[in-house]
């Protein structure tokens, strides 16, 4: 029995500027901390008759599978709004696998030496933060928000050196693709409009099919990429994730959720929340997310500029009226996402006043942004007095008197914000938990929650203690994570 893959690799074959030739720099003693049976299987790949050491020496890039071809990228961005030359630094893409259904997957090492883009960086990762990626991106794929898949983790049995020495660590990384809007600025930063053309036919070709034969692709692509985020973040924003690093380089024109540094889940709604350790003026802090989506996407359609006309000022005029267009698109879908978080059925003016009462109540009395809406649907996470609170008690009646407007059963509300409010998301200090666990070999504690997380939307029985928020009063903050 073979393993399955499938690969057909085509970012590789693009002109020399777009990656480096490189494979994963072989480490010393590779071993499988875990892999993703679930995910294995939706990609058609069998590891069952592989022995550890084998599947340990596929994963840490010590045995390349046939058919691999591995380069990194080269991608620019803008971190913190400044622009910099970046590329895949610590990351080889190993090559694009096909699935029996013929979707395409790029299959990527992050953790695996040095490249032409190192800078100065090692090139390698360090076991927590892959773990950590690996939890909060399953978690997010579970939760049905779209994002990069993590298939292995393995340590390298080579340390790597930050603050401390620790454990290094290899992922693989799975995702629809690895372009990111940071991708387009390293291409148009070189001002060749061929190469621009060729990226962009190339995305199209791969991710956006329906509009290969349009008549203006470099203005649909803004479109649809702007569609695509704008769905994205509303996910974000209904479960209360903040990606923490919303920089260009880690916005994927595929639409996934990509990066998984200093991200983190909130507990008390808080709009200003903010986790990472390094954003003092909260540019990418909860209630700017959406501010910052349509900032990256107003980067992304300057890089398209030289496309979508010959006379630059038309160019820009239409591009800017789309990005203009952001603001009403996102609201609409906002509105809409948090309707369903209420149960509500059907558009009425008066219910963004309704929303908008309910999380100005919450950020007053602190409340858990997840188990607010749990209570809503008579699950009871945590007993609160604040519920007794004669606003909260005026704030529910206008609820109820919207929901008979729904002309639906009490049941099919339920179902409806069953659908979208989490029962369980991962929290902070159980994500830190059990990666202490394992930084000290025991991955057991991780399985679980794993296991736990899978099912958000399901009543689990005796999983209270990773329903429940922090009790402790420190602030919780979050690294990038090198
Ligand atoms: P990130 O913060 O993960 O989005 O990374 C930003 C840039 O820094 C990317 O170009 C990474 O490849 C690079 N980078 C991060 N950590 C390392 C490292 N340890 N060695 C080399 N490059 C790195
Ligand atoms: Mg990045």
């Amino acid at each position: 029995m073979t393993i399955g893959w499938c690969f057909d690799n085509t970012y590789s074959k693009l002109p020399d500027p777009f990656k480096e030739e490189i494979g994963p720099i072989p480490v010393k003693n590779p071993e499988l901390i875990i892999l993703n049976k679930n995910l294995s299987k939706d990609l058609n790949l069998d590891f069952s008759n592989l022995d550890n050491k084998k599947i340990s020496e596929l994963f840490s890039g010590n045995t390349l599978p046939e058919g691999s071809s591995s380069i990194a990228q080269a991608y620019a961005g803008h971190q913190f709004g400044h622009f910099t030359m970046l590329g895949d630094g610590r990351a080889v893409l190993i090559g694009e696998h096909l699935s029996k259904k013929k979707e395409r997957y790029d299959i990527q090492f992050k953790g695996s030496g040095k490249t032409a883009f190192s800078r100065n960086g090692d090139g390698r990762a360090a076991l927590g933060p892959m773990l950590r990626e690996y939890i909060i991106s399953e978690a997010m794929h579970s939760l049905g928000i779209p994002t990069t898949r993590s298939l292995a983790v393995v340590k390298t049995g080579e340390d790597v050196i930050r603050e401390t020495a620790l454990h290094g660590a290899i992922l693989t990384r799975v995702a629809l693709s690895h372009i990111r809007v940071g991708t387009f600025q390293y291409i148009a930063a070189r001002e060749k409009k061929d190469e621009l053309e060729i990226l962009l036919n190339y995305v199209i070709k791969r991710h956006y099919p329906n509009i290969e034969k349009s008549k203006n692709k470099a203005l649909d692509l803004l479109e649809v990429v702007m569609e695509k985020q704008i769905d994205l973040v509303v996910d974000w924003m209904r479960v209360g994730f903040i990606h923490g690093v919303m920089n260009t380089d880690n916005m994927s024109v595929s639409g996934e959720t990509i990066d998984y540094g200093p991200c983190a889940f909130m507990d008390a709604y808080d709009p200003k929340t903010v986790f990472s350790s390094i954003d003092h003026m909260g540019r990418y802090a909860y209630c700017n997310q959406p501010v910052i989506t349509k900032w990256n996407l107003s980067r992304f359609a300057e890089c398209l500029i030289p496309l979508i006309d010959k006379d630059q000022n038309k160019s820009i005029e239409q591009a800017t009226e789309i990005i203009n267009s952001f603001e009403k698109k996102y609201e609409e879908k906002w509105l809409n996402m948090m309707r369903n978080k209420l149960g509500l059925f059907g558009i009425e003016d008066k219910d963004k006043f309704l929303i908008l009462d309910l999380l100005t109540w919450m950020h007053q009395k602190k409340l858990d942004y997840t188990n607010t809406f749990c209570h809503l649907m008579n699950s009871e996470i945590e007993k609160n007095e604040n519920f007794k609170d004669h606003d909260f008690q005026n704030w529910k009646k206008r609820w109820q008197e919207r929901l008979k407007t729904n002309n639906n059963s009490p049941e099919k509300y339920i179902e409806l914000m069953r659908s979208v409010n989490p029962m369980v998301i991962p929290r902070n200090y159980k994500v830190e938990d059990v990666l202490n666990e394992a930084n000290n070999n025991n991955i057991e504690p991780l399985k679980r929650f794993l296991e736990i997380l899978n099912n958000p939307y399901s009543e689990q029985k005796n999983i209270k203690e990773f329903q429940l928020p922090s009790f402790s009063k420190e602030k919780y903050q979050t690294f990038c994570g090198t």
